[in-house]
């Protein structure tokens, strides 16, 4: 199988945990190809984002019609987007390649806080990009955020579903408190549980011990596998779990190389080979 190739629209993170660099991390690690269009620089590291700065309108086009005329694209991901005007720019790139699937990481916010989006910016993700999203992959806060007056984890799948988003695959990585409804009753913090829905139905729960700590890129690192093992031609339930699975593993050989949260390694599985200490 010639590598797959899989178009990432994603901020760039100057200390090397989140964004960019972690789609190319782990796209390479699911042998796929990133192709990577580099919708804002931020000023950060693992501490925190202190700033950013979006790249023109006319850049992200003319990058994107770059790559499309000369590659066949297999996947697209988007992660970091900041603000309506460049959502709105990649819906529009993104509908000249229909039948392509499309994962959608809603960044709003870096989980240390640090706002990575302008006001305004869930209701048009909602608005303009979930529409031809294939599957979503929101943590709990970020899913009440596109579906602001549901009640319950399902209400919310349910309303992404009528926007024409099929799947969501809802993370676990939040603290359960933060549920509205009762969907996680009998759940526990030791246990990370993601949830995909599909139609605004539950198919497939997953579960996963809770690993301590923080860490920078985590759900970028979901997000950028899922895409490269849909460009592998895996269904979605496989597909949800083994990039689950490889982002687990990441996040559990991650190390502290900053002050603040630990970077995941993405290349775990590269533990033997020709490389000496
Ligand atoms: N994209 C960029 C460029 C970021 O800087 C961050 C967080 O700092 C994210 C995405 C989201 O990161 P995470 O996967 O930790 O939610």
């Amino acid at each position: 199988m010639q590598k797959p190739i899989v178009l990432c629209f994603s901020g760039a993170d100057p200390c090397g945990g989140a964004g960019i660099q972690a789609d190319i991390e782990a796209i390479a690690s699911m042998r796929c190809h990133a192709t990577t269009i580099t919708t804002a620089l931020t000023v950060q590291n693992s501490q925190g984002v202190t700033d950013f700065t979006v790249i023109p309108d006319e850049q992200l086009r003319a990058q994107s019609q770059a790559i499309i005329d000369d590659m066949p694209i297999a996947a697209i991901k988007t992660g970091m987007l900041a603000n309506r005007a460049i959502v709105a720019t990649i819906a529009d790139i993104v509908a000249t390649q229909p039948n392509i699937p499309l994962v959608v990481d809603p960044v709003i916010s870096a989980n240390t806080g640090a706002n990575l989006s302008a006001p305004g910016f869930a209701n048009s993700l909602r608005q303009q990009l979930l529409p031809v999203a294939t599957i979503i992959t929101p943590n709990l806060p970020e899913l009440y955020q596109l579906a602001p007056d549901s009640k319950d984890i399902t209400e919310a799948c349910r309303q992404i579903a009528n926007t024409g988003c099929e799947y969501v695959l809802v993370t676990g990585t939040h603290d359960i408190a933060q549920d509205r409804g009762a969907a996680v009753a009998g759940e526990h913090n030791e246990e990370v549980v993601n949830r995909l829905y599909q139609h605004g139905k539950l198919i497939d729960t997953q579960r996963w011990p809770r690993l301590p700590g923080e860490y920078h890129g985590s759900g970028c690192t979901l997000a950028s596998a899922l895409a490269a093992l849909l460009a592998r031609g895996h269904d979605m339930v496989t597909a949800t779990r083994h990039a689950q699975d490889y982002t687990w593993h990441s996040l559990a050989s991650a190390a502290r190389l900053g002050q603040g949260q630990y970077h995941p390694d993405r290349f775990f599985w590269a533990t033997s080979g020709w490389l000496s200490e």
